[in-house]
Parts: structure tokens; sequence; C-alpha cells
């Protein structure tokens, strides 16, 4: 049905890990987002369908409109019980790492799962995975961890445990991680898995509804706000910004999750090859850049804003002032432009 891409050997091992463990920790990165708790989520509803005694455990909340996916509620966050996070790595005999690619992306996390005993199976789709897992299932060109759980979870033969929450789940982050099928959906066996995901009793419509249209009016007036106010555009150059100071977040009773996709409207604007959001938080600045076609703004976050992500998705923190973030953006969009639009004959995404 679907092509084979992962290697046997980790499979064979995965399963074996997987028969040899009763307490089960599911882990995913900071900020965890609609893949990070999806693939978390369906995990551990197809392992304790087999029996399993599986957890979830995040750094931090996950954002307000993934709340309600099934079996979101039994999501342990380590920021509010770091010490029932650190009884659940004691009593785990198995550590799934679901949707990040090193320890440090789990911040407070990080020192738990690297004294940690017990087996480690990464299962990701971020570039450069560090090697501090026993199996190592990272695929990045899969569009989402989701999207490949669902492959890893056909090897394992446990596709007749997918339920309806799983399938739930499951495309809950594939839609997410494709801004709703609208970037890195490409692949035609993607729309294959989906079919069977919504055989399985998944409701697209109402995921959609939750995941991408439910805001508060103060996120509404915030986003019209930074479009209207605080986007920079460099037209020539193809690049964006937006940055927002802790005064103007407050202004609007900012919370968490509000200024998701922001970073993306600029793109929409012919021309423009990739944008930036700024946002001042207590100690740092938040940084995510989005790109369309070639352009990497992994390099420009990896290499400026102490961050890293993918080729058109990255992101960072950068230790320093709103303004000096900015300024330094700003310094930087004549360089990038020479290095990275200038000669490439790459128009996918120029409108
Ligand atoms: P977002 O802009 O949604 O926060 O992040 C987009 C992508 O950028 C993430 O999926 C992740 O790959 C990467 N990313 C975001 N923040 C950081 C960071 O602080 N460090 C690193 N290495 N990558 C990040
Ligand atoms: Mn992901």
């Amino acid at each position: 049905m679907i092509t084979r891409i992962i290697d046997e050997k980790s499979v064979r091992r995965l399963k074996e890990l997987i028969d040899d463990s009763e307490k089960i920790l599911i882990i995913s990165h900071t900020a965890p987002d609609g893949d990070a708790i999806g693939s978390s989520l369906a995990a551990m509803h197809v392992l304790m369908s087999i029996g399993k005694d599986a957890r979830v455990l995040v750094p931090d909340q996950p954002l307000a409109n993934l709340r309600n996916l099934p079996g979101a509620k039994e999501i342990t966050d380590a920021c509010r019980y770091p010490d029932f996070a650190a009884k659940l790595f004691d009593e785990s005999d198995l550590v799934l790492c679901l949707d990040f690619n090193e320890p440090k992306r789990v911040d407070r996390v990080a020192p738990l799962l690297e004294s940690c005993k017990a087996p480690k199976v990464l299962i990701d789709h971020h570039l450069h995975p560090s090697d501090f897992a026993e199996v190592s299932i990272s695929h990045p060109e899969m569009s989402s961890t989701c999207y490949l759980l669902f492959r890893v979870l056909c090897r394992l033969e446990l596709f007749n445990f997918i339920d309806k929450n799983a399938a739930e789940c499951l495309l809950a982050g594939i839609m997410t991680d494709t801004g709703n099928f609208s970037y890195n959906c490409s692949d035609p066996e993607l729309y294959i898995v989906v079919s069977e995901l919504l055989k399985k009793g998944a409701d697209r419509d109402r995921l959609y509804s939750r995941l991408f249209n439910t805001f508060s009016a103060n996120c509404l007036r915030l986003n019209s706000y930074a479009l209207l106010n605080k986007m920079e555009l460099f037209e020539s150059k193809g690049a964006a910004l937006i940055t927002l100071s802790r005064e103007e977040l407050n202004r609007f009773h900012y919370s968490k999750g509000d200024t998701e996709g922001l970073v993306n409207r600029p793109l929409s604007i012919p021309g423009i090859r990739y944008s930036a959001f700024l946002r001042e938080e207590s100690d740092f600045v938040k940084v995510s850049m989005r790109s369309v076609g070639d352009f990497p703004v992994n390099l420009l976050c990896s290499e400026h804003f102490g961050g890293g992500g993918h080729l058109n998705a990255a992101g960072g923190e950068f230790a320093g002032t709103l303004d000096e973030a900015a300024e330094l953006f700003r310094s930087l969009v004549d360089e990038n432009y020479s290095k990275y639009i200038a000669n490439s004959n790459n128009t996918k995404g120029k409108k």
C-alpha cells in the first residue's frame, strides 16, 4: 500500500523493546505543538490498547487548542509536576522520544532524559538527530512525526490497534505540521494515510475548527495590530519582519499560542521569500522564521539567532534585547539576498 521507508533492523529492535516493556514513557519537545501532542497521544492510545502502561510527559503545557485532543487530560506537564516527571522516568522500562532531535529540545526534562537508564527510541522528522537513542527512526523527508509514526505503527503490525482516538491524534499532527495541507504535503502517499485515518473515524472538519479556526477577540486584535502596525517589508530583498514587545503583548492580554501562525502571513505577499517574527520574552527573544522555496531559515537561525530547525521553518532563542534582535535581522537582509536569493533558480513559492 505505502512504500517501506523504515529500515527492518530498527523495526525489529523497537518491537522487541516494546514487547519487553510494561511501563512506557512518551516524551516530546518544549512548547509542544500539534505534531508533538498528536504523535505522543496517538502512541499512548495504541500502546494502551496492547496492554502497556503508557504515559505522556511534556516539558510545559500544550496550547489550549490541543487540550481537547483525545487523551490530552492524561498528559503530565513537567513544569507543574517536576517530581512526578522524575518518578515517571525512574519507573519507565522504555522512553519514546517523539518529534524532537536532541535532548536540548526537551528543555527542563533533558537532565532526566540523559540520566535515565531505560532504553530510548527516537521517532522524528527533524534534521540532524543527535545520537542519544538506542533506536533512531529519523526521517526528515516526512512532513510530520505523526505521518512517520503511522508508518512505524504499520510496520510494527499495530495498524488494527489505531482506534478512532489515535487516528484523530495522528491526523491533528499531520494537519498542524502542514498548515492544514498547505505546505510540505505534495507526497501522494500522505493522502493514503489520511484516507486510512478518516476511515478509522477521525473527524477532519471538527479538527479544522478546533485547531485552526478558534480565536479569542484579543488574539484576533493582536494579530491584526501586528500586521497593520508592526510588519516591516524589505520587498526588493524578499524579507519581512514582525516584532512584538512585552508591552504590546500585554496590551492585547496575550496568552500562549495567540501569535501561532503570524510569522507565515507575510509569505502570502508575492516576492516575500522569508519572514521573521520576534517576540519579547522575559529573558530572551523568541525567534520564529518561515520561508518558501530554497531559502534556508534554519541556517539563519543557527548562525545568528541561537536556534535551528528545518529549511522552511526554524526558530531560536536570542540572548539580547528585542531591538538588538530586530537590528541584527535588518542588518542581514542585504547579505541574505546576495547569498540565497539573487542567484537562486528556485522559483518555487514565488508568487
Ligand atoms: P516555531 O517557529 O514554530 O517555534 O518553530 C519552528 C521550528 O523551528 C520547530 O519545529 C523547530 O524545528 C525549530 N525551532 C524552534 N525554536 C527552536 C529553538 O529554540 N532551537 C532550535 N534548535 N530549533 C528551534
Ligand atoms: Mn513535527
